[in-house]
């Protein structure tokens, strides 16, 4: 398996060695489901094509690990919510499909936050993740489970789903990369929908090369979802990725305050690097950018209450027992009281707010007029540069316990990833240095839409350039 290819040479023996791993990483709690039989049943399949045919998949043999709000078929699937619980998923989800078109073998779901929502993964009904590079901090979130699995080496690549952040956030957290695709690049048809116009599912990976594999095996459009796009194809960057001329925007306002002082110093050394290759920096204003947070938790707060209308006890999911009702209304009160968790009642409630008659032109309208605003920072700032970099997060891992209590804290975890949802745009986070505590940092990168290409050559050029990154010890 090098940096290019991930494919093993011999199947059997890394599905089973995945597997291994994966049990030998339970400590994590990373893992809400393994999906042995279906692991060995691809595997032995893989096995019996003629080699040639084994040869053109893409990633045959690859183990893969997915993100628990991600359907696939007679298998539990519970968003980490206790409403979905004894849910099995009765089809596969778009990229499920492709995943295993492609030769890839699905070995376990992973834990996340409840409904996707969160920054720590312990909005899980399941428990908390812990970060492999030290335990008693989170892995980052929502999906938690997928970078730590990563991280940990137990599987070489897996699936996020990113509404604000969740796969690049936790991949800052455990020193892996994680990318957000353009809104439409990627299916949601089988994703547990959180807020429609942001969620967009993508790769989490030890490598940047290796992370745009697998998007490509995922890509594309798909009938059964309106919103994805009839893009061009893009390019993995070959070993030929450099950063001569490349010109980076860095928005030196949004870094001023509120930004720890270890990810400032790896994030400097970061652009330090990209200089020092060939690179520009260029200077660059997001005006709009301090007005990100609330935008998001308005936008996304609304969508959600309008999503997760559907787990009513009837439909799908946990029902209260009959003595906790005594007709419909009490019936969906009790069982979607008992079946969510703390925030994501606090979310139903802020986003039926929202978007209630009196309140809709106060805050949903203002908010969808500011994302339009957000957007066109951009669409301005690209007209000078390829790609604008800034950290991924404000913060190393923080520790579990540390903002449980304090939603509004947790929610500025978020700051830097929100945009690229609100705008659409695809974003990167590529581990960058170590804070003094020995945590790691992630730069993000960010490109105009469709730009995958543009985004992957700019990431792959500062990797080869930083070199190798450790591992959790
Ligand atoms: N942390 C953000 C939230 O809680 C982002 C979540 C996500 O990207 N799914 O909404």
């Amino acid at each position: 398996m090098s940096a290019i290819d991930l494919r093993p040479t011999a199947v059997s023996a890394a599905t089973e060695a995945a597997l291994t791993a994966i049990a030998g990483a339970s400590p994590l709690n990373a893992v809400l489901t393994t999906t042995d039989e279906r692991a060995r049943a691809s595997a032995a399949a893989l096995e019996a094509l003629p080699a040639a045919d084994r040869d053109a998949l893409p990633l045959a043999g690859v183990p893969i690990a997915i993100k628990d709000n991600i359907c696939a078929r007679g298998t539990r699937t519970t968003a980490g919510s206790r409403i979905l619980d004894r849910f099995v998923a009765p089809y596969d989800a778009t990229v499920v499909e492709r995943l295993d078109a492609a030769g890839a073998v699905i070995v376990a779901k992973t834990n996340c936050d409840e409904f996707a929502m969160g920054s720590s993964n312990e909005n899980s009904a399941f428990g908390p993740v812990k970060n492999p590079w030290a335990h008693d901090r989170t892995p980052g979130g929502s999906s938690g489970g997928s970078a730590a699995l990563v991280a940990a080496g137990a599987v070489p690549v897996a699936l996020g789903s990113d509404t604000g952040g969740s796969i690049r956030q936790p991949a800052s957290f455990c020193g892996i990369v994680g990318l957000k695709p353009t809104y439409g690049r990627v299916s949601r048809y089988g994703l547990i929908a959180y807020g429609s116009s942001l969620d967009q599912i993508g790769p989490m990976a030890r490598t940047v090369r290796q992370a745009g594999h697998v998007l490509a095996a995922i890509a594309g459009p798909d009938p059964r979802d309106a919103t994805t796009v009839h893009a061009p194809a893009f390019e993995v960057p070959g070993t030929d990725a450099n950063l001569q001329g490349l010109r980076v925007g860095v928005p030196r306002a949004l870094l001023a305050s509120g930004v720890d002082e270890g990810v400032r110093a790896s994030i400097e050394q970061a652009l330090a690097t990209m200089l020092a290759g060939g690179a520009t920096l260029h200077d660059i204003e997001l005006p709009h950018a301090a007005h990100a947070i609330p935008t998001y938790y308005l936008v996304a707060t609304a969508e959600a209450s309008a999503n997760l209308a559907r787990y009513d006890g009837v439909r799908f999911g946990h029902r209260a027992a009959a003595s906790e009702y005594s007709d419909l209304g009490s019936m969906y009160a009790a069982s979607r009281s008992e079946g969510f968790g703390a925030e994501v009642i606090r979310r139903i409630l802020l986003g039926t707010y929202v978007l209630s008659a009196g309140y809709y032109d106060a805050y949903y309208r203002k908010a969808q007029q500011v994302r339009t605003l957000i957007t066109r920072d951009y669409e301005q700032a690209f007209a000078a540069v390829d790609v604008v970099a800034m950290p991924t997060a404000p913060t190393t891992a923080f520790r579990l316990g540390e903002k449980v209590e304090d939603p509004l804290q947790m929610y500025l975890a978020d700051v830097f990833t929100v945009s690229a949802n609100l705008s659409g745009l695809p974003a990167i986070s590529v581990p960058c240095g170590l804070d003094p505590a020995g945590l790691p940092v992630g730069l993000q990168l960010t490109a105009p839409a469709f730009g995958e290409t543009m985004l992957l050559r700019a990431a792959a050029a500062y990797e080869d350039a930083r070199g190798a990154f450790p591992t959790p010890s």
